[in-house]
């Protein structure tokens, strides 16, 4: 058994007993131990406390012994929403922002996901592996441990499928903890733009029986959206990937507020990640339900957006 005691620490942070979900003024509890101490034993957690418990608590020291000299100990982050795997930035776009144009009009005009979608479709896996590995050291170096990652820049049955597999490369090839979200309804592809019905298809027909079969997500996540897809076309694209085990996780209320928020409560959603834009009685059914919210106020500072109609980055 390998172990290995961290002694000294300043502060233990974050220390809590059950591992449950925390909601409202719970949130503004932080639990630490000072003058602490922790034992980690093959990987995991053995002991902690203070350290004038240290003796009765671990009667026997390890060989390998960490002295944290007053410096604080912590969890690492968990990015619950990110879309790292992706070709090319879109920088470009910056510039139709300031000079006005909205994300609706970017999007109208083939910018957007759309743009994104057409530079990952060129990529090779092998290339989108190599660059999304990596950005997931840049963020472990910065502190995260564990980190979901979607797909929705492929937006057909391959692009989907190849971004879902170079997320199944890193989770195997990665110390980092990763979930895999399948997000092919992100928009409508261009392709589809007067036939939705053939798209929902498609993501419910060709795509969620390749994804189940290969065991390639953990979640499934739809953008909820004025011109993008309804709490309907949602639902009926959560409940397909439901069937075959991936629960919900998210992108709504981030424009406008079009019944996402119900709509992904009913699916007993993980998440509901955005939320941009509230109205008081979302607020009331939200913090009424089990589902987490997920706020991106960085990504309204990001892009110089004020609230409550910003436009994050998608
Ligand atoms: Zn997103």
């Amino acid at each position: 058994m390998s172990s290995i005691l961290i002694q000294h620490i300043a502060q233990l942070v974050n220390v809590r007993e059950e591992n449950q979900l925390l909601r409202g003024t719970a949130l503004a509890n932080l639990p630490v131990i000072e003058d602490a101490f922790v034992l980690i034993e093959d990987g995991i957690i053995a002991q902690y406390g203070h350290m004038y418990e240290l003796e009765l608590k671990v009667p026997q020291l390890p060989k390998y012994i960490i002295d944290a000299d007053e410096q604080f100990v912590l969890p690492t982050w968990c990015d619950s929403h990110t879309h790292i795997v992706f070709a090319k930035t879109r920088e470009e776009e910056f510039i139709d922002k300031l000079n006005g144009m909205s994300y609706a009009d970017i999007a109208a005009k083939g910018g957007g996901i759309l743009n994104s979608a057409n530079k990952l479709n060129e990529a090779s896996e092998y290339d989108l592996f190599n660059s999304a590995r990596k950005r997931l050291e840049e963020l472990s170096k910065l502190g995260t441990g564990a980190i979901e990652i979607k797909s929705g820049y492929g937006l057909t049955v391959e692009g989907e499928l190849k971004m879902l597999r170079v997320i199944k490369k890193l989770k195997e090839k990665s110390n980092l903890s990763i979930k895999s979200t399948f997000l092919g309804a992100h928009t409508y592809p261009v392709a589809y733009k007067e036939n939705r019905a053939g798209y929902i298809d498609s993501i419910i027909n060709q795509m969620l029986p390749v994804i189940a079969a290969e065991k390639l997500a953990d979640y499934i996540d739809c953008f909820c959206e004025t011109g993008f897809f309804s709490p309907e076309e949602m639902e009926t694209i959560c409940k397909a990937g439901m069937s075959y085990g991936l629960k919900p996780k998210l992108h709504v209320n981030q424009l406008n507020s079009i019944g996402g928020i119900e709509s992904a409560i009913k699916l007993n959603a993980l998440s509901v990640d955005h939320l941009e834009t509230m109205t008081d009685d979302d607020i009331k059914l939200l913090s009424s339900s089990n589902t987490i919210g997920t706020l991106f106020a960085n990504g309204c500072f990001l892009l110089k957006n004020a609230l409550p109609t910003c436009q994050a980055v998608n």
